[in-house]
């Protein structure tokens, strides 16, 4: 069997759908697990009502859904023939869910919150292409993936009880009655059966959860770029397409902020020697990009520029040395206050951090690492990464660009500048 994953642009509109319709029917013979995101910019839509109701603007909030609301009915309506379906019914239930929720006060985390609203996002795109598909002939199976991948109470960053989730998805993806499962990615639930949702762009790794526990004969995630590329084609027009990369190559291109794979996708898929493709759903006759265990040598240079960074400059109170205590109570504050550094700069008596700005997080950590240091903090940074750079490139791209912090690997090129 395959795991595919579509993602939110592959079904953003009517005859996006179709395509992947198209697409599909390529592959009739095949036993198929498929994921599908929520659709176009539907959980950029969802986090604003979270916002929106959370800082206490309920009616905001309300106007903020009915718009998400509007858009998959207007979706249902125009693509779906049979309109009396239960697809209907279903697509009230999931809007029904939120809308109660809405009307109460937040007691809880803001993340919480957050998961229980934009988890639907991905309920209703799966509801709305699994009708269709049965409609076309493409007969599938849908299920709410809230039954079968069970996590912590992480909220926003749940992670994943494999043990829970392999019986379950062995239980319930056995290909018996049917050749393809339509499903969500991204979302999963607690045992109290709270939503949770696994991080921005998650279903990737949702999909690798399923490759490695059905034995995929392979992944492919289905993109609207041509396959993954050496740079972002809009932020930098020479970029050039990657036919054949390494999980190693991969990993580090995302964690250096690279948008082409969520990089928990990668190890589910390494362990079982799992090879992905990246796909292009406009044209798929495109080979794409595979990822295999093969080591690739003579890449180009790969660039990545991560936007909003904050420097956060940490100078020992009273001219001690930032020896193992203080680095040791630091990285128990990144623990506790869930924040990851992009880039760290250790020298006698300071410290340099550099983290997404997030201003809850920032906060928490000038207030907590104030014990220690005296914390100052410059926003409105970027962070440049290069992969196996050199000098033209490192030239080019870092030309009239105020550089406040540079860190060099034999492989990797970081530079942190002001705007
Ligand atoms: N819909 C979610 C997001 O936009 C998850 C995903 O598409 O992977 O982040
Ligand atoms: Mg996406």
């Amino acid at each position: 069997m395959k795991v595919f994953k579509f993602g939110g642009a592959s079904v953003q509109d009517i005859d996006k759908v179709k395509n992947v319709a198209g697409i599909i029917d390529g592959y009739a013979d095949e036993q198929l697990m498929i994921i599908i995101s929520a659709m176009g910019k539907t959980t950029n839509a969802l986090e604003k009502v979270a916002e929106a109701f959370f800082t206490g603007n309920k009616e905001q909030a309300l106007q903020l859904f009915t718009i998400v609301k509007q858009q998959h009915v207007n979706m249902a309506k125009y693509l779906l023939v049979t309109h009396y379906n239960p697809c209907y019914a279903q697509l009230t239930d999931f809007f029904t869910e939120v809308e109660w929720l809405l009307h109460d006060k937040p007691v809880r985390e803001y993340d919480y919150y957050y998961d229980q609203i934009v988890c639907v996002g991905e309920l209703l795109s799966t509801c709305i292409v699994s009708t269709y598909l049965n409609e076309v002939g493409i007969t599938n199976k849908w299920l709410d993936i809230r039954d079968i991948v069970r996590t912590d109470n992480n909220f926003r960053d749940a992670a994943v009880n494999w043990k829970w989730t392999e019986e379950a998805v062995k239980r319930e993806i056995t290909f018996e009655d049917n050749n393809i499962y339509i499903t969500q990615g991204f979302i999963g639930s607690t045992d109290d059966n709270e939503s949770t949702t696994l991080g921005r762009e998650g279903s990737d790794f949702s999909a690798a959860i399923f490759a490695n526990i059905l034995d995929a004969e392979s992944q492919t995630i289905w993109k609207d770029v041509e396959g993954v590329m050496n740079a972002d084609p809009k932020a930098f027009p020479e970029a050039v397409v990657l036919h054949e990369l390494s999980f190693d190559e991969v990993i580090e291109m995302a964690y250096y902020g690279a948008q082409v794979i969520h990089p928990k996708t990668i190890k589910p898929l390494h362990n079982k020697g799992i090879p992905l493709h990246v796909k292009c759903f406009l044209d798929s006759s495109l080979p794409g990009t595979v990822i295999t265990k093969k080591n690739i040598k003579n890449l180009p240079p790969i660039y990545v520029v991560k936007q909003k960074q904050v420097l956060v400059h940490l100078h020992s109170k009273d001219f001690s040395f930032v020896g193992d205590e203080p680095i040791i109570a630091l990285y128990q504050i990144f623990k506790d206050i869930k924040i990851k550094p992009n880039l760290i700069q250790t020298g006698a008596v300071s410290l340099q951090l550099c983290v997404d700005d997030r201003q809850d997080k920032l906060e928490q950590l000038a207030a907590a690492a104030s014990a220690i240091f005296d914390v100052q903090i410059e926003k409105g940074l970027e962070l440049l990464s290069i992969r196996h750079y050199d000098d033209a490139t490192t030239a080019r791209l870092a030309e009239g660009k105020q550089i406040i912090l540079q860190q060099k690997t034999l492989d990797t090129l970081q530079v942190l500048y002001r705007i």
